[in-house]
């Protein structure tokens, strides 16, 4: 995949002078039918919130229901920006963690989402942490494919970690902003993990205590988990990744291959050893895979921060991701729940 396009570069280029010049209003988020409104949040500290008119078939936005939205660049970004520069350095348990697992709620709120999970979890280190989720039902509710993210920083390397991982972070939210106004066959669970890094001083096999913690209580769960999709360092690199364990069943990440290749898209397959989220779910037989792109030379670093982040990487990943997951049908979910013994 090309990193940029000279149409692309220009378009982004002119969003982002607009909304550093403050040019976007932004207005009440959707509702569904018979849901009440929600307003924005305007306080400093909290969620951006979106145009709702935003659309790309035509459709008018009626008093209750919104047109088809689409990935918005411009709120990933103000995602990224609160992470990473206003509250900088998250490492797991500490009190920056939580004000990240705070913000995300807001952002959660104030997107229309009444009900939001926190699942509290302990550290090794004697502190704890939290995953923040929230659902939102397919028409097949049976079916759950979970989208997650990690909102903590590697402790002790001073990075703010703007690409890992407030890249996914933000493209989690903007799905979950997305797909609560759009339809969906399976339900999907929305969440970001608390504590994913290796804790600062520990074993190297001291992390993923969020997901792993999730992963463990699947089966308190509505619903049958039949897919993990991780997405994790989306907004730095050259060439888009799609990585499994091979612990299980490589169904989803070849779905998700497909759908890309179709687009024009070749994410390169990398079996890793468990880097990322997906590593919890597939070690639990749920059929599932990483998002990235490598390399990020600035991993772990202080300088992953908000301006080495990019824009057109950001975009690209998440409106694939957007439809991607629009694309999974019956059949696939049939044959994910299938393929995915949760044990
Ligand atoms: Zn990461």
């Amino acid at each position: 995949m090309k990193d940029s396009s000279k149409y692309v570069s220009v378009v982004i280029s002119a969003l982002l002078i607009c909304l550093s010049a403050g040019f976007f209003s932004f207005s009440l988020s959707c509702s569904q039918p018979g849901e009440p409104m929600q307003e924005e949040m305007s306080a400093s500290g909290e969620a951006p919130d979106v145009d709702a008119n935003q659309t790309d078939s035509g459709q008018e936005a009626g008093n209750t229901v919104c047109p088809h939205q689409l990935f918005n660049i411009d709120v990933a970004l103000g995602h990224i920006k609160e992470l990473c520069v206003n509250i900088g350095c998250r490492p797991a348990g500490t009190e920056a963690e939580g004000r990240a697992a705070e913000y995300i709620k807001g952002v959660f709120s104030s997107i229309g989402y009444e009900k939001i999970y926190e699942q509290g979890f302990p550290l090794d280190n004697g502190l704890t942490s939290r995953n923040i989720y929230v659902l939102d039902e397919g028409s097949d509710p049976d079916q759950v494919i979970i989208i997650g993210a990690h909102y903590d920083t590697r402790g002790g390397t001073g990075s703010p970690g703007a690409n890992d991982n407030g890249s996914g972070v933000a493209t989690v939210l903007e799905l979950a902003r997305i797909f609560r106004v759009n339809d969906n066959v399976p339900t999907l669970l929305f969440v970001t993990f608390g504590s994913e890094e290796i804790l600062a001083g520990y074993d190297r096999d001291c992390h993923h205590f969020g997901s792993r913690y999730l992963a463990d209580h699947l089966a308190e769960l509505k619903g049958n988990v039949i897919g993990m999709i991780s997405v994790d360092m989306v907004a730095a690199g050259s060439y888009p990744v799609a990585n499994s364990t091979l612990l299980c069943s490589r169904t989803l990440l070849d779905l998700f291959v497909a759908f890309a290749g179709a687009q024009g898209v070749f994410p390169t397959f990398i079996q890793d050893p468990g880097w990322s989220d997906h590593e919890s779910f597939e070690a639990r037989g749920i059929s599932s895979f990483w998002a990235e792109y490598r390399e990020d030379i600035y991993y772990h670093l202080p300088q992953d921060n908000y301006d080495n982040v990019n824009p057109v990487l950001l975009n690209r990943m998440g409106s694939l991701l957007q439809g991607f997951i629009e694309s999974i049908d019956q059949a696939d979910c049939q044959v994910l729940d299938s393929v995915s013994n949760y044990r």
